[in-house]
């Protein structure tokens, strides 16, 4: 049995980042329910998730919930956004984050990032990077990441993430990565 910490970015009084409509918070819970939903009747995956829809949790909490149920992957989701400037909608592709140093992280990070390009290919894979303060990665005891699926500022992206088939999409490249471990 693996357990596997599905978190949500942001929620509640925490949008995250956001392009006209689209809050970063809803798409991250789309795609974290979606992948909740296709694990629940696994007897191999149980999953936790860290938040409900529409309320956030801090990032203490998420991490004590991954750490008090000894959980064996922490999963967060997000979405990118590119910083104000001309070509602000230009920037797109996916990236998945690990704290460095962390070889079980880096590992997940890859086998994500895989499993997620072979689903949502558009605007391709910008690889796996490693950053120190990304607080739910600093504070979890194990292998964790954090996805940026694509840019919430592209619009072609997002055509793509509004739609639940492509949402799932994501879901099924997440889930076929955790299987690949
Ligand atoms: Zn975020």
């Amino acid at each position: 049995m693996t357990k596997v910490v599905i978190d949500p970015g942001h929620g509640g009084s925490d949008p995250g980042a956001c392009y006209g409509e689209w809050r970063e918070a809803d798409f991250a819970w789309a795609i974290a329910d979606a992948l909740y939903r296709m694990v629940k009747p696994s007897k191999r995956i149980q999953a936790l998730m860290t938040r409900p829809p529409h309320a956030g949790v801090s990032l203490q909490g998420r991490v004590r919930q991954a750490n008090d149920w000894d959980a064996h992957i922490f999963l967060s989701i997000h979405l990118n956004a590119a910083p104000l400037g001309a070509n602000r909608t230009e920037a797109a592709g996916s990236e998945v984050w690990h704290f460095p140093g962390s070889t079980q992280g880096a590992r997940l990070a890859e086998a994500l990032g895989a499993g997620l390009i072979a689903e949502f290919p558009f605007g391709g894979y910008r690889g796996e990077k490693s950053a120190a303060d990304f607080f739910v990665l600093k504070g979890t005891r194990m292998p964790a990441a954090l996805v940026e699926v694509g840019f919430i500022t592209n619009p072609a992206t997002m055509a793509l993430l509004q739609r639940e088939d492509e949402q799932e999409a994501v879901a099924f490249g997440l889930l076929s990565g955790i299987l690949a471990l």
